[in-house]
C-alpha cells in the first residue's frame, strides 16, 4: 500500500506506456488497457487549464459502455481548455504487476498517471464498486484518506446514484455530487480553473470550500457526525460557518439542450453492451417504492422525439454500431414512444440496424412496440417485471400489475411469435412471506399453461429471474429491515421446488437468482454511515476487489471485517441491515437533499405497510412528493406533436425531414 505522498504533481504527465507495455503480454485481455477507441479524445496536456480523470470503478468491459461517464467525457472535452481522460478498474493480474513494477493507475486515453490530474471523478452505479475505488486511489499514489492528501493530489469526487449516500466512503473522497452531472462538471471546472488562475490561494482547503459553497457539492470533511450512546446518529452539522446545512441535488432540465453522447465510444475489446444508447427520458414517477433510481431522478424530463431521431442518426453515422437502445427507467412511458418506434423502425427497415427498448412494463403496448422495432426481422428479448409474486406484495411495492394482466400480456407475446420471455421478480421485500414468493411459481406455471393453450405449441419458455431486494436511501423503504440471507436462500429453494413440482411445466421454466449474501452487503454499503468506511478499508486490505462479480465477492471477508471493526463503535452488521429504523431516527443521508420530502417518504412507507397504492403524477394530480418545489423543477412531457415521418432521402439514408432542419 502506498504511503502518503507530498511529491508535486508532474507538470508534463509523462505517459506510463513504456513501463506498461512490457507487462501486457503477461495478463489477460491486454487490449482493454490500450485505448485509442473511436470516440476517444487525447488533448494537449500543457494547454489544458483543467484536467479531469474520469473513472467507472469496474473493468473496461462494464465501464466503457457506462452512459454517465461517456456523457461527462464528451461534455468536458468539448471545452477548449479542458482535458478529460478515462480510467477503469484494473484486474488483479495487472494490479499485481503494476505494484511490482511501480506503474501507477493510468488513464487509457494517453496513459497518463491519474495523480497528475486536477480532478479524479468516479461514478458509482452501485456501492459494490467501493473497494475498486480504494485500489485505484492507492495505485494512483494518492493517499487513501482525504485528510492525508496534499495540494499535489487531485480532488477525488464521487458521483452517480451511490453518491446520494456517500457517507461510507466519506473519508476516502474529497467531495460528492448529487444528481445530474452535465452542468455540475462544468461548474466544478469553472471553480477549479479560477482557483488555479489565481495561483491556488488557500490550497486544497480553499478549493474545497469554494466547491462546498455552491450548495450542490458535498464536502464531507466540512461536516461532523455526532452519535447517540446507542449508536444512532444524533446529528450531522457543518463544522464551519460558511457551508450549507443541506446539499442539494443537481437537475438538468431540457434534455434536448444536452444531446449526449454525440460521439459514442466504440470499444476495442468485448463489452457488456455494444450499441448506441439514447436516453429518451430521465426520471420516473411510477413510484415503485424499492426503486432508488425512480425516486432520486424525479421529475420526469422527456427528450423530444425529433432530438432522439437526430441523435440516433448521428450516433450511428459516427460509430457504425448496428444496435440502438432507447433507454430510460420505463421507456414505454415516453409520451410519443409509439411514433418514435414506428418512425425509427421505418427509417431503418431493411438495414442491419436493430432497435431495442429495454422496457419492463407489463402490458400489451410493450409488445406492440417490440413488434414495431422487430420490423427488420430482429426480435429482441421481452422482459416483464411484475417484481412481486403476489398481488399483496405488489401493492406493498406499488407495482400495480394484476396476475391476469401479466398472464394476458405474456400470452400475447407468445401468440405474436415470441418463444421466450423473461419475468423479473425480487425476493426479500418488506413484509414478504414464503407464500408471496411461492406465488411466483404458480404465476409461471399459469403463463406456460396459458401460452401452450393459446399457441397450440409446447415450444414456449419463460425465465424467472430473481434479484435480491436492497433498501436504498431516499426511498420509502429506507427505514425497512432486510431479510437475513438464510431466509432469502430458503425462500428461493422453496420456490425452485415449487416450480419443478410439475415437471411438464417446470421444464419450460428457467430459473435464475442471486443468493442473499451479496444483497446484505450491498445493504450495509447503501445505508451505512461513516463508520462503515472502516469496514470497506479492512475488506480492501484483506484483498477485496470487484465485489460486484460473484467470482470475486467473498461474503466471509465482509462478515469478518465487520466483526473486527464495528464493535468498537457499538454496532454490528445486523444493526445496519436487518434493523428497522423508526420515524425520528436521523439517517446518514438526511443532510443530502434529493428533493423528496422526508415526511412524504415516511407516509409512503406507511402506505406500503397498509398496502395502499400511489398513482403516477404524470397522469394524475401532483401528490406532493416535494421534488418539484424543492428543486424548482417541473415535469416535462410531450406530446410535442412532431413526427419523425415523413421520410426523405439524404445521403442514401432515409431520414426524417425535420431531422435535417
Ligand atoms: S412534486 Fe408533484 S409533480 Fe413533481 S414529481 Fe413530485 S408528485 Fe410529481
Amino acid at each position: 500500500m502506498s504511503a502518503p505522498s507530498t511529491t508535486p504533481r508532474s507538470a508534463v504527465a509523462n505517459s506510463v506506456w513504456p513501463r506498461l507495455e512490457p507487462l501486457l503480454p503477461q495478463i489477460a485481455k491486454p487490449i482493454q488497457y490500450v485505448g485509442g477507441e473511436l470516440g476517444a479524445v487525447v488533448k494537449d496536456w500543457d494547454t489544458a487549464a483543467v484536467r479531469w480523470a474520469l473513472m467507472y470503478p469496474d473493468a473496461y468491459e462494464v465501464g466503457l459502455p457506462n452512459q454517465g461517464v461517456q456523457i461527462l467525457y464528451e461534455v468536458l472535452n468539448e471545452q477548449p481548455d479542458v482535458l478529460a481522460e478515462r480510467t477503469y478498474a484494473v484486474w488483479p493480474d495487472l494490479e499485481r504487476l503494476m505494484r511490482a513494477h511501480q506503474v501507477p493507475q493510468f488513464t487509457i486515453d494517453a496513459h497518463r498517471p491519474v495523480r497528475d490530474f486536477d480532478v479524479f471523478g468516479v461514478s458509482f452505479a452501485t456501492e459494490l464498486g467501493y473497494t475498486n475505488l480504494l485500489t485505484a486511489i492507492d495505485l494512483a499514489g494518492i493517499p487513501l484518506l482525504a485528510a492525508d492528501r496534499s495540494d499535489a493530489d487531485p480532488v477525488v469526487v464521487a458521483g452517480g446514484h451511490a453518491a446520494f449516500n456517500p457517507e461510507p466512503i466519506a473519508t476516502f473522497v474529497d467531495a460528492a455530487v448529487l444528481g445530474d452531472g452535465e452542468e455540475a462538471v462544468l461548474e466544478i471546472t469553472t471553480i477549479v480553473r479560477e482557483w488555479k488562475a489565481e495561483g491556488s490561494p488557500g490550497g486544497r482547503d480553499e478549493l474545497l470550500l469554494r466547491l462546498a459553497r455552491t450548495e450542490s457539492v458535498y464536502v464531507p470533511r466540512f461536516y461532523d457526525v455526532d452519535y447517540l450512546p446507542d449508536g444512532r446518529i444524533q446529528r450531522v452539522v457543518p463544522n464551519r460557518p460558511d457551508v450549507p446545512f443541506r446539499v442539494h441535488k443537481r437537475t438538468t432540465m431540457d434534455l434536448d439542450a444536452w444531446p449526449y453522447p454525440k460521439k459514442p465510444l466504440v470499444p476495442l475489446a468485448e463489452t457488456v453492451h455494444e450499441r448506441y444508447a439514447v436516453e429518451i427520458f430521465r426520471g420516473c414517477t411510477r413510484g415503485c417504492r424499492f426503486c432508488q433510481a425512480g425516486m432520486i431522478t424525479r421529475p420526469v424530463r422527456e427528450r423530444s422525439i425529433t432530438t432522439v431521431g437526430q441523435m440516433v442518426r448521428e450516433g450511428l453515422e459516427f460509430s457504425g454500431f448496428h444496435e440502438v437502445g432507447l433507454l430510460s427507467l420505463s421507456s414505454a412511458d415516453h409520451s410519443e414512444i409509439g411514433d418514435m418506434c414506428s418512425g425509427l423502425a421505418q427509417q431503418y427497415e431493411g438495414t442491419n440496424v436493430s432497435l431495442s427498448l429495454p422496457s419492463t412494463r407489463v402490458d400489451a403496448f410493450n409488445i406492440d412496440l417490440a413488434q414495431e422495432l422487430a420490423r427488420n426481422g430482429r426480435r429482441t428479448g421481452l422482459t416483464f417485471a411484475p417484481e412481486g409474486g403476489s398481488e399483496r406484495i405488489r401493492k406493498v411495492i406499488n407495482k400495480m400489475v394484476s396476475k391476469e394482466d401479466l398472464i394476458r400480456t405474456v400470452v400475447t407475446a407468445y401468440t405474436n411469435g415470441w418463444r421466450q420471455v423473461k419475468l423479473y421478480f425480487m425476493c426479500g421485500l418488506p413484509t414478504e412471506t414464503d407464500e408471496d414468493v411461492l406465488e411466483i411459481a404458480a404465476m409461471a406455471h399459469e403463463v406456460i399453461r396459458a401460452g401452450r393453450a393459446a399457441t397450440g405449441s409446447r415450444d414456449i419458455r419463460c425465465t424467472v429471474s430473481i434479484g435480491g431486494f436492497v433498501p436504498k436511501p431516499h426511498t420509502p423503504f429506507q427505514w425497512a429491515a432486510m431479510a437475513r440471507p438464510e431466509v432469502i436462500d430458503n425462500r428461493l429453494r422453496l420456490l425452485k421446488q415449487a416450480v419443478n413440482a410439475d415437471r411438464s411445466l417446470g421444464r419450460a421454466i428457467g430459473f435464475r437468482y442471486h443468493d442473499g449474501e451479496p444483497s446484505l452487503i450491498e445493504g450495509l454499503l447503501s445505508r451505512g454511515d461513516r463508520r462503515v468506511g472502516a469496514v470497506i478499508r479492512r475488506v480492501w486490505e484483506n484483498g477485496g476487489r470487484f465485489d460486484g462479480w460473484s467470482e470475486h465477492f467473498s461474503y466471509q471477508r465482509w462478515v469478518e471485517a465487520a466483526a473486527e471493526v464495528l464493535p468498537d463503535f457499538g454496532v454490528d452488521l445486523d444493526w445496519y441491515t436487518t434493523r428497522e429504523r423508526d420515524e425520528l431516527e436521523v439517517l446518514p443521508w438526511d443532510h443530502l437533499d434529493s428533493g423528496l420530502d422526508k415526511d412524504w417518504l415516511w407516509q409512503d412507507w406507511q402506505d406500503a405497510l397498509g398496502e395502499y397504492e400511489q398513482d403516477d403524477c404524470r397522469w394524475t394530480p401532483c401528490f406532493d412528493c416535494g421534488v418539484c418545489p424543492a428543486m424548482d423543477t417541473e415535469i416535462q412531457i410531450g406530446p410535442t406533436g412532431r413526427k419523425l415521418l415523413p421520410l426523405t432521402p439524404v445521403n442514401g439514408l432515409r431520414v426524417p425531414s425535420d431531422a435535417q432542419q
